[in-house]
Protein backbone atom coordinates (compact mmCIF):
# COMPACT_ATOMS: atom_id res chain seq x y z
CA UNK A 1 0.00 0.00 0.00
CA UNK A 2 0.89 3.81 -0.04
CA UNK A 3 2.11 4.20 3.30
CA UNK A 4 5.57 1.92 2.24
CA UNK A 5 6.99 4.69 -0.03
CA UNK A 6 7.93 8.19 0.53
CA UNK A 7 6.32 10.66 -1.16
CA UNK A 8 8.07 14.18 -1.56
CA UNK A 9 6.06 16.83 -0.57
CA UNK A 10 6.83 19.20 -2.61
CA UNK A 11 8.77 18.96 -6.23
CA UNK A 12 11.24 20.65 -4.88
CA UNK A 13 11.68 17.84 -2.43
CA UNK A 14 12.02 15.53 -5.25
CA UNK A 15 15.54 14.00 -4.57
CA UNK A 16 17.77 14.72 -7.75
CA UNK A 17 20.68 13.40 -6.52
CA UNK A 18 20.12 10.11 -5.40
CA UNK A 19 18.44 9.52 -8.79
CA UNK A 20 21.17 11.47 -11.42
CA UNK A 21 24.47 11.11 -9.17
CA UNK A 22 26.14 12.26 -12.27
CA UNK A 23 24.10 15.40 -13.38
CA UNK A 24 24.19 18.67 -12.16
CA UNK A 25 20.92 18.89 -11.79
CA UNK A 26 20.72 22.67 -10.44
CA UNK A 27 19.84 23.44 -13.65
CA UNK A 28 17.99 20.32 -14.78
CA UNK A 29 14.41 19.31 -14.02
CA UNK A 30 12.37 16.31 -15.20
CA UNK A 31 10.95 16.49 -18.40
CA UNK A 32 9.70 13.43 -19.57
CA UNK A 33 7.33 10.52 -17.05
CA UNK A 34 6.52 7.08 -18.08
CA UNK A 35 3.66 6.80 -16.42
CA UNK A 36 3.36 2.65 -15.56
CA UNK A 37 6.79 2.25 -16.82
CA UNK A 38 6.36 -1.55 -16.33
CA UNK A 39 9.72 -3.17 -16.54
CA UNK A 40 11.42 0.07 -17.97
CA UNK A 41 11.69 -0.74 -21.95
CA UNK A 42 10.56 2.66 -23.43
CA UNK A 43 12.85 4.57 -21.12
CA UNK A 44 15.91 2.47 -21.54
CA UNK A 45 15.29 3.82 -25.56
CA UNK A 46 14.86 7.64 -24.94
CA UNK A 47 17.50 7.43 -22.37
CA UNK A 48 19.98 7.05 -25.61
CA UNK A 49 17.80 9.08 -28.05
CA UNK A 50 17.79 12.21 -25.56
CA UNK A 51 20.97 11.82 -23.51
CA UNK A 52 20.45 15.52 -22.52
CA UNK A 53 16.98 15.08 -21.08
CA UNK A 54 15.97 14.01 -17.66
CA UNK A 55 13.71 11.52 -17.18
CA UNK A 56 11.81 9.17 -15.12
CA UNK A 57 9.65 5.91 -14.87
CA UNK A 58 6.41 6.24 -12.06
CA UNK A 59 5.38 2.37 -10.90
CA UNK A 60 3.50 1.47 -8.23
CA UNK A 61 4.53 -2.09 -7.92
CA UNK A 62 7.65 -2.66 -5.28
CA UNK A 63 9.28 -5.13 -7.25
CA UNK A 64 9.12 -4.17 -10.48
CA UNK A 65 10.74 -0.62 -9.68
CA UNK A 66 13.73 -2.34 -8.08
CA UNK A 67 13.70 -4.14 -11.33
CA UNK A 68 14.02 -1.12 -13.13
CA UNK A 69 16.16 0.59 -10.85
CA UNK A 70 18.63 -2.41 -11.19
CA UNK A 71 18.65 -1.90 -14.69
CA UNK A 72 19.77 1.39 -15.04
CA UNK A 73 22.38 0.70 -12.58
CA UNK A 74 23.75 -2.15 -14.82
CA UNK A 75 23.32 -0.01 -17.84
CA UNK A 76 25.40 3.08 -16.34
CA UNK A 77 28.13 0.85 -15.15
CA UNK A 78 28.65 -0.53 -18.72
CA UNK A 79 28.10 2.04 -20.80
CA UNK A 80 30.11 4.62 -18.85
CA UNK A 81 28.55 8.18 -19.35
CA UNK A 82 25.37 6.75 -20.85
CA UNK A 83 21.88 6.64 -18.76
CA UNK A 84 22.65 8.77 -16.28
CA UNK A 85 19.60 10.69 -17.55
CA UNK A 86 17.43 8.11 -16.53
CA UNK A 87 15.41 6.73 -13.06
CA UNK A 88 12.21 5.26 -11.51
CA UNK A 89 10.41 6.40 -8.62
CA UNK A 90 7.98 3.67 -7.19
CA UNK A 91 4.87 5.80 -6.54
CA UNK A 92 1.23 6.26 -6.91
CA UNK A 93 0.74 8.40 -10.72
CA UNK A 94 -3.05 8.88 -9.74
CA UNK A 95 -2.37 10.22 -6.35
CA UNK A 96 0.89 12.32 -6.14
CA UNK A 97 1.79 13.57 -9.85
CA UNK A 98 1.68 16.79 -8.37
CA UNK A 99 4.18 16.15 -5.77
CA UNK A 100 6.99 15.64 -8.34
CA UNK A 101 6.35 18.26 -10.44
CA UNK A 102 5.95 21.63 -11.30
CA UNK A 103 3.08 23.51 -13.39
CA UNK A 104 4.64 23.21 -16.79
CA UNK A 105 7.58 21.20 -16.08
CA UNK A 106 7.27 18.32 -18.36
CA UNK A 107 7.48 18.20 -22.39
CA UNK A 108 6.47 14.22 -22.46
CA UNK A 109 4.36 12.03 -20.67
CA UNK A 110 3.66 8.45 -21.98
CA UNK A 111 0.76 5.66 -20.64
CA UNK A 112 1.96 2.71 -22.39
CA UNK A 113 -0.56 -0.55 -21.98
CA UNK A 114 -2.16 0.51 -18.69
CA UNK A 115 -4.01 -1.61 -17.23
CA UNK A 116 -7.66 -1.47 -18.32
CA UNK A 117 -10.13 -1.70 -15.86
CA UNK A 118 -13.17 -2.59 -17.70
CA UNK A 119 -15.80 -2.30 -15.61
CA UNK A 120 -17.90 0.72 -15.75
CA UNK A 121 -17.57 0.99 -11.80
CA UNK A 122 -14.01 1.03 -11.88
CA UNK A 123 -13.63 3.70 -14.98
CA UNK A 124 -12.29 6.10 -12.03
CA UNK A 125 -9.01 3.54 -11.73
CA UNK A 126 -8.16 4.63 -15.21
CA UNK A 127 -5.15 6.63 -15.47
CA UNK A 128 -6.25 8.56 -18.32
CA UNK A 129 -9.93 10.35 -17.05
CA UNK A 130 -10.98 13.89 -17.69
CA UNK A 131 -9.92 14.38 -13.75
CA UNK A 132 -6.06 13.20 -14.19
CA UNK A 133 -6.10 14.92 -17.97
CA UNK A 134 -6.44 18.13 -15.80
CA UNK A 135 -3.36 17.54 -13.47
CA UNK A 136 -1.49 16.42 -16.60
CA UNK A 137 -2.47 19.75 -18.52
CA UNK A 138 -0.97 21.19 -15.35
CA UNK A 139 2.40 19.68 -15.30
CA UNK A 140 2.76 19.70 -18.74
CA UNK A 141 4.42 22.83 -20.91
CA UNK A 142 1.85 24.20 -23.82
CA UNK A 143 3.14 22.09 -26.54
CA UNK A 144 4.51 19.01 -24.66
CA UNK A 145 2.89 15.69 -25.85
CA UNK A 146 0.90 12.84 -24.29
CA UNK A 147 1.29 9.54 -25.30
CA UNK A 148 -1.10 6.70 -25.21
CA UNK A 149 -1.34 3.14 -26.27
CA UNK A 150 -2.98 -0.11 -25.59
CA UNK A 151 -3.92 -3.03 -27.44
CA UNK A 152 -7.87 -3.00 -25.48
CA UNK A 153 -9.84 -1.64 -28.11
CA UNK A 154 -12.32 -0.04 -25.58
CA UNK A 155 -10.05 1.44 -23.39
CA UNK A 156 -8.21 3.16 -26.70
CA UNK A 157 -11.11 4.48 -27.13
CA UNK A 158 -12.03 5.85 -24.26
CA UNK A 159 -8.28 7.59 -23.39
CA UNK A 160 -9.34 9.20 -27.23
CA UNK A 161 -12.10 10.71 -26.35
CA UNK A 162 -10.87 11.68 -22.98
CA UNK A 163 -8.44 13.72 -24.70
CA UNK A 164 -10.20 14.74 -27.67
CA UNK A 165 -12.94 16.39 -25.68
CA UNK A 166 -10.55 18.29 -23.25
CA UNK A 167 -10.17 21.89 -23.69
CA UNK A 168 -6.24 21.84 -23.13
CA UNK A 169 -5.19 18.97 -25.44
CA UNK A 170 -5.02 18.70 -29.46
CA UNK A 171 -5.02 15.84 -31.41
CA UNK A 172 -1.31 15.63 -33.17
CA UNK A 173 -1.91 15.29 -37.46
CA UNK A 174 -0.73 12.49 -39.09
CA UNK A 175 2.27 14.13 -40.50
CA UNK A 176 3.18 15.23 -36.99
CA UNK A 177 3.29 11.47 -35.74
CA UNK A 178 4.93 10.87 -39.08
CA UNK A 179 8.00 12.96 -37.84
CA UNK A 180 7.80 11.92 -34.55
CA UNK A 181 10.79 9.33 -33.75
CA UNK A 182 8.84 8.37 -30.21
CA UNK A 183 5.33 7.42 -31.42
CA UNK A 184 7.61 4.61 -33.47
CA UNK A 185 8.95 3.67 -29.84
CA UNK A 186 5.25 3.27 -28.31
CA UNK A 187 5.09 -0.60 -29.67
CA UNK A 188 8.54 -1.26 -30.61
CA UNK A 189 10.62 -0.11 -26.91
CA UNK A 190 7.76 -1.20 -24.45
CA UNK A 191 7.87 -4.60 -22.98
CA UNK A 192 3.91 -4.85 -23.48
CA UNK A 193 4.02 -3.51 -27.27
CA UNK A 194 6.58 -6.28 -27.83
CA UNK A 195 4.09 -8.89 -26.49
CA UNK A 196 1.28 -7.38 -28.12
CA UNK A 197 2.84 -7.76 -31.57
CA UNK A 198 4.82 -11.46 -30.57
CA UNK A 199 0.74 -12.29 -30.59
CA UNK A 200 -0.33 -10.48 -33.72
CA UNK A 201 -2.56 -7.92 -32.09
CA UNK A 202 -3.55 -4.42 -32.81
CA UNK A 203 -2.91 -1.48 -30.84
CA UNK A 204 -4.90 1.72 -30.58
CA UNK A 205 -2.87 5.03 -29.37
CA UNK A 206 -3.91 8.53 -29.22
CA UNK A 207 -1.08 11.13 -29.57
CA UNK A 208 -2.29 14.81 -28.08
CA UNK A 209 -0.24 18.33 -27.36
CA UNK A 210 -1.20 20.21 -24.42
CA UNK A 211 -2.45 23.60 -25.77
CA UNK A 212 -3.02 26.90 -24.39
CA UNK A 213 -5.90 28.03 -22.38
CA UNK A 214 -8.09 30.10 -24.55
CA UNK A 215 -10.27 31.49 -21.78
N1 LIG B 1 4.11 0.67 -19.74
C1 LIG B 1 4.68 -0.66 -19.56
C2 LIG B 1 4.74 -1.37 -20.88
O1 LIG B 1 4.10 -0.91 -21.82
O2 LIG B 1 5.42 -2.40 -20.98
C3 LIG B 1 3.90 -1.47 -18.51
C4 LIG B 1 2.46 -1.75 -18.79
S1 LIG B 1 1.67 -2.69 -17.46
C5 LIG B 1 0.33 -3.46 -18.25
C6 LIG B 1 0.93 -1.40 -16.47
C7 LIG B 1 1.84 -0.93 -15.36
O3 LIG B 1 1.27 0.18 -14.66
C8 LIG B 1 2.11 -2.00 -14.32
O4 LIG B 1 3.50 -2.17 -14.17
C9 LIG B 1 1.47 -1.44 -13.04
O5 LIG B 1 2.14 -1.83 -11.87
C10 LIG B 1 1.56 0.04 -13.29
N2 LIG B 1 0.57 0.85 -12.54
C11 LIG B 1 -0.74 0.58 -12.38
N3 LIG B 1 -1.32 1.54 -11.65
C12 LIG B 1 -0.36 2.44 -11.33
C13 LIG B 1 -0.34 3.64 -10.56
N4 LIG B 1 -1.46 4.10 -9.98
N5 LIG B 1 0.83 4.30 -10.42
C14 LIG B 1 1.96 3.82 -11.00
N6 LIG B 1 2.00 2.69 -11.74
C15 LIG B 1 0.86 2.00 -11.89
Amino acid sequence: SDSHFPVPVSPRHVDYTAHFPQVDSSSKRIQFADVGCGFGGLLISLATLFPETLMVGMELRDKVTEYVKERILALRVTNPGQYRNVSVFRTNSMKYIPNYFEKGQLSKMFFLFPDPHFKEKNHRRRVISPHLLDEYAYVLQVGGIVYTITDVEELGEWMKACLEQHPMFESLTHEELEADPVVKLLSTATEEGQKVARNGGQTFQAVYRRIACSS
